[in-house]
């Protein structure tokens, strides 16, 4: 069913622009999301499953929701569209928010979400991604179709996997029959050793200034909008980043140990200044590149973040995209050592409140929602 722009401007013709509430639900960077919202002057509103889950946001009244949807389960949201609706409310999604609902049933939520959900089709498979980043210009690490190629460290990665749960490594054919599960869809990877860096980019297409994304096919001449960079990290994954503790590979395997890539938490991270100019260009060529993925595109809206490995030889390489708020921006509630040269105090979900304030001054909500 999905929601036309059609539709979408019915549903804002019928918004009070003085009542308008964040609606979001309570997990993954909800705290950051409510707290930009009131820091904006908005409304709030937290959609929880279990009082376990409501009852420790009031250890945050910076961000304590002004009102709460509590549900038995998170589907039920589908239903309550119209309700949504008539409350004014646009919700902001995060990875939980896709995950909970099944991205099916995202793209159908008959309410206005921030962002362009029409991304999510490009999103969801890792070819998708591929073809994508690499319109953008950015490297990716090799594909391995064939396990008997495997001649170095391969990383291999399940569908459906979430947060690298499952994944593991492997040094050549031996390892990866011995570790991999043949009944679940996976992918081969060259393994890239280098520094892992989070790039958490906010791509305002309402803004005339500031650096301008240029257009590419269609669009070449045409500035696009403006890029910000917000933040960086770097996820804690359990058990991998310890591992080295007790010992080598090989001591492991004597203990029949193998790494995990369980998220676990974020850290806050700066990279060489040098290497920005690199990391805009990847940048503006994504988000040019999402405007030609298909006729009519309608291109990357607000936050996304370039998941990368540097190497030694200081070249990048991208092994993901997320094209929402994520989770390693929780770090950044104050402010990052990049926003806070533009604005202080300006975390992105402040700053996706802030882009909702604007286009609703300017009577063009419709160009950041879907
Ligand atoms: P999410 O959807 O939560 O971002 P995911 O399940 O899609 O996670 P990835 O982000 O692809 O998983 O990978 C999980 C982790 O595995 C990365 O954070 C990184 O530590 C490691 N990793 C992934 N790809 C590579 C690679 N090609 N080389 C080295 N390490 C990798």
């Amino acid at each position: 069913m999905g929601v036309s722009t059609e539709l979408l401007r019915k549903w804002l013709d019928s918004y009070d622009p003085a009542e308008i509430t964040i609606g979001v639900v309570a997990s993954h960077s909800s705290l950051q999301i409510l707290h930009g919202a009131r820091q904006e002057g908005f409304k709030t509103l937290g959609i929880a499953v279990g009082e376990n889950r409501r009852r420790f946001y009031s250890a945050f009244p910076g961000a304590d929701p002004d009102e709460w949807l509590m549900l038995d389960n998170y589907r039920e949201m589908l239903d309550y569209a119209e309700w949504f609706r008539e409350k004014n409310i646009i919700i902001i999604p995060h990875g939980s928010l896709v995950e909970y609902l099944g991205s099916t049933n995202f793209k159908n939520l008959q309410v206005p979400t921030f962002g362009n959900r029409g991304i999510l089709h490009w999103e969801s498979s890792r070819e998708r991604q591929r073809q994508w980043l690499e319109k953008g210009g950015c490297s990716m690490p090799k594909v391995i179709d064939d396990p008997h190629d495997i001649d170095g460290p391969v990383i291999v990665k399940y569908a459906g996997a979430k947060g690298g749960e499952g994944y593991f490594i492997a040094r050549d054919y031996r390892d990866f029959k011995r570790n991999v599960k043949l009944d679940e869809e996976f992918t081969i990877q060259e393994y890239v050793l280098g520094c892992r860096y989070y790039l958490h980019f906010f791509f305002d297409p309402t803004a005339e200034d500031g650096f301008q994304v240029q257009g590419r096919g269609a669009n070449a001449g045409k500035s696009l909008g403006r890029l910000e960079l917000m933040s960086m990290d770097r996820r804690d994954e359990s058990n991998v980043d310890e591992f080295y503790k007790l010992g080598s590979l090989r001591d492991l395997r004597e203990m029949n140990l193998e790494p995990s890539f369980v998220v676990t938490g974020n850290q806050p991270v700066v990279i060489r200044e040098s290497l920005l100019p690199r990391a805009f260009e990847m940048a503006e060529g994504t988000v040019a590149a999402s405007f030609e993925l298909e006729e009519g595109s309608r291109g990357m809206i607000g936050s996304f973040c370039l998941e990368t490995i540097v190497t030694d030889k200081l070249e990048f390489r991208v092994f993901e995209i997320s094209a929402r708020i994520v989770a390693g921006s929780n770090p950044f509630v104050g402010g990052s050592p990049y926003s806070d040269i533009n604005e202080p105090f300006m975390s992105t979900g402040r700053r996706i409140a802030r882009s909702i304030k604007k286009a609703i001054r300017d009577g063009c909500l419709d160009k950041i929602l879907s």
